[in-house]
């Protein structure tokens, strides 16, 4: 290919740059692309392409939540479902491995838990490598508690506090009116003081009036509802085994939990079960990179697919045959035979060029850039040699270059042209002459 030289740039360009970072790479994608039947659709919800691999994990998440899921527009809100299974997504790179888990997350209910993490996060100084399987695994897995409350029923349109209105003068009463009746309450001078002080909201009215005991007429208007709210199994580890409590998951507390602790949190757990206060929701723990783990983590991973509180995991590898970590074996996907064994493997596979192309639209959509159609071809043939990531990775910066070409010829359009993507090509390398470069320096770089 024939690209021309580099060129410098402005820093408001550049700001630019890193304003399209933040869209995220995957953030075109809204979910797996299906229809009610789980038949994949060439191009919806963000998502081209790899029409087996996105009908297979839209069938494990049916199995996940059989009652609820229905259709890719339609997301999986309920869930105890199937847990303990593992899936494992296989594939070259760039081939929307990771995509496709980001539309599983997108299917997902608001409530069911979808944890990311890449392999290489488990090795850290300040927890053990099962520890911090252990804490992703558990956050994964939620715990929807039932809760009840007393409300007002129907909506309050007014409250009316009058001073005075009593007697003496130093009570009064309060008049609440809901959507559904009007109820008037005499009330204490010292409660009608806390209504009338400033900054006193409706509910600390509602509130007060509930206090004073004295009001029969109040459970008139309340109504008892059940509201319900998910946490973490790890939320809830956290919470009981921190001094600042809850405070803990704000301040990045993630330090290791002692194992007793976690065996009374999944007792009771169980009890509020028992009770009906409280329901479990397989989530999904996606690990990506996953052959990043080691022998350890493996029969670690293996064994905790086994307990009654495992979500559905999800890995990515984008090995073939490869060494297992912290062995001298050589394994498929770089994975052991024995965790091989339990998982499903869906395979990804190489774009054809129009599915390339629809990926580049909806990339440029994405980011708001405009790409001629000749720049556009050009980005689907440097997508097929020096890979995808690298090409939708130009677009940004080919924007950058276009905007930084108007400016200096005081004129011309936005929309990104050959020569843009010829300039921001020439400024980056892709891996291929990242290599080429390597051999052409060789003796002169430190080894
Ligand atoms: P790796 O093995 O290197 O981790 P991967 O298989 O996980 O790669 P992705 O990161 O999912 O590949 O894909 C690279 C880029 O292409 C991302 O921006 C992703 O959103 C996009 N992409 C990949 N496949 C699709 C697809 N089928 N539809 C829409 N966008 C896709």
């Amino acid at each position: 290919m024939d690209i021309g030289a580099g060129i410098t740039t402005g820093t408001a360009e550049l700001r630019e740059a890193t304003r399209m970072e933040r869209i995220g790479v995957h953030s075109h994608i809204t979910g797996l692309g299906l229809d009610d039947r789980l038949e994949p659709r060439p191009n919806s919800q963000g998502m081209v392409g790899q029409l087996r691999a996105r009908k297979a994990a839209g069938v494990i998440l049916r199995m996940l939540s059989p009652s609820s899921f229905s259709s890719a527009s339609t997301t999986v809100s309920t869930a105890p479902g199937l847990s303990g299974r593992a899936i494992l997504l296989a594939g070259p790179p760039s081939t929307g491995k990771t995509a496709i888990a980001r539309g599983m997350a997108a299917t997902l209910g608001p409530d069911v838990p979808f944890t990311t993490i890449t392999a290489s996060e488990v090795y850290s100084l300040s927890m053990s490598k099962t520890e911090a399987l252990t804490q992703a695994l558990r956050r994964s897995i939620g715990v929807r508690i039932r809760e009840e409350e007393e409300v007002v029923e129907g909506e309050v349109v007014e409250i009316v506090v009058e001073r005075g209105i009593t007697g003496s003068g130093k009570s009064g009463r309060v008049i609440l009116k809901t959507t559904d009746m009007e109820t008037v309450y005499e009330m204490g001078g010292k409660m009608i003081d806390e209504m009338t002080k400033e900054k006193v909201l409706a509910g600390d009215i509602i509130s007060i009036i509930k206090s004073s005991g004295r009001i029969t007429k109040l459970g008139e208007i309340l109504t008892r509802r059940t509201t319900t709210h998910t946490v973490s199994l790890h939320e809830i580890d956290i919470i009981n085994s921190r001094t600042q409590g809850f405070l803990a998951l704000f301040a990045g507390d993630t330090g290791e939990v002692a194992a007793p602790l976690r065996a009374q949190i999944d007792v009771k757990v169980g009890e509020w079960r028992e009770e009906g206060k409280a329901e479990l929701v397989t989530g999904v723990l996606f690990i990506d990179e996953v052959h990043m783990l080691d022998m350890e983590c493996f029969s670690f991973l293996n064994r905790a697919l086994e307990g009654e509180l495992a979500p559905l995991v999800v890995m990515a590898s984008n090995r073939g045959i490869a060494r297992i970590r912290g062995t001298e074996m050589r394994g498929p996907h770089g994975l052991p035979p024995d965790l091989l064994d339990r998982v499903l493997i869906v395979a990804t596979s190489k774009y054809a060029p129009e599915e390339v192309r629809q990926i580049i639209k909806i990339r440029c959509q994405e980011e708001d850039v405009e790409v001629g159609a000749d720049a556009e071809e050009l980005l689907v043939q440097i997508a097929g040699e020096a890979g995808m990531r690298y090409a939708l990775g130009l677009i940004a910066v080919s924007q950058v270059v276009a905007r930084r070409r108007m400016k200096n010829t005081g004129g011309g359009s936005e929309v990104v042209e050959v020569e843009d993507l010829r300039r921001a090509y020439g400024c980056f390398m892709d891996p291929g002459r990242s290599v080429q470069w390597l051999k052409e320096q060789q003796g002169s770089l430190l080894v």
